[in-house]
């Protein structure tokens, strides 16, 4: 089923398929945190990010936004659209934490009323920088009309993942997008959604450390990383589809 490895990035692998408009994407277990300066394994992470990319896919596709999901052919791999990338993670904050308090001194768990959506050039070597809506023009990554879309977008799936996640008793803090072109300039969401890419606090605790189940817990050295993967799981699984 799998053509040739296109490109293998810190968390996927993406194959070619007999289909040029359809790629593969597999999920591997390697964790990196810090730009790839600290390296490590979440047993079973792939198969269980591939899960729940796949469940909250398909509840934003019945949402009506455009994802590259296709179909999950395997516990670790997904058919998607090829797209054609969009240099930009597009991070939607409703909670500080992260690099927004190390950066701007607001404190761990200040309330973003309205949410912040924030730009970032995709690029490993210069540490996926922070952008202004200016740089963004003079870097000409995207047109005003597209990121206006895209803002429009983050919004919008930020709005469909907080209620979700609400009713798993589990408070989204912040997470990041990707997104690309589909052969119609769509744009359509890419990547994948899951606790490496997202900040997700248990609502059962207010324990600093306990609430964590994402990914702080292995760049932080937290333990109990793939418990807390498997938990996130089990909560998203315990929602029906429809809600
Ligand atoms: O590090 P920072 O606080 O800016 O991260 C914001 C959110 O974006 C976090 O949920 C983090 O997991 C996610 N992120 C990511 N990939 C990156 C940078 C951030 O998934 N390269």
């Amino acid at each position: 089923m799998a053509g040739e490895k296109l490109y293998e990035g810190k968390a996927k692998i993406i194959y070619t398929t007999d289909d040029p408009a359809v790629l593969l994407t597999y999920f591997k277990d390697d964790a990196t945190a810090f730009n790839a300066q600290k390296r490590g394994q979440i047993a079973d992470k792939g198969k269980i990010n591939c899960a729940i990319s796949t469940y909250l896919f398909q509840r934003l596709e019945s949402a009506g936004i455009a994802t590259h999901w296709l179909e999950t052919v395997s516990d670790r791999e997904m058919r998607v659209k090829a797209l054609s990338i969009i240099p930009l993670e597009v991070v939607v904050r409703n909670v500080a934490a992260g690099s927004l308090c190390r950066q701007t001194g607001l404190p761990l768990g200040q309330v973003l009323l309205p949410p912040l959506v924030e730009f970032y050039y995709k690029n490993d070597d210069m540490g996926d920088p922070l952008l202004t809506p200016d740089r963004m023009r003079v870097m000409n990554v995207a047109t005003d009309e597209q990121i206006a879309t895209l803002r429009r977008q983050a919004e919008q799936i930020n709005h469909i993942l907080t209620k979700f996640f609400a009713s798993c008793a589990i408070t989204l803090v912040d997470f990041k997008l990707e997104f690309g072109l589909d052969h119609q300039q769509t744009i359509v969401l890419g990547d994948e959604i899951s606790p490496d890419t997202c900040r997700l606090w248990d609502q059962a605790t207010e324990d600093e450390t306990q609430r964590v189940m994402d990914k702080d817990r292995f760049r932080q050295d937290l333990g109990q990383v793939e418990q807390a993967y498997q938990r996130v799981l089990e909560r998203v699984m315990a929602q029906s589809p429809q809600h």
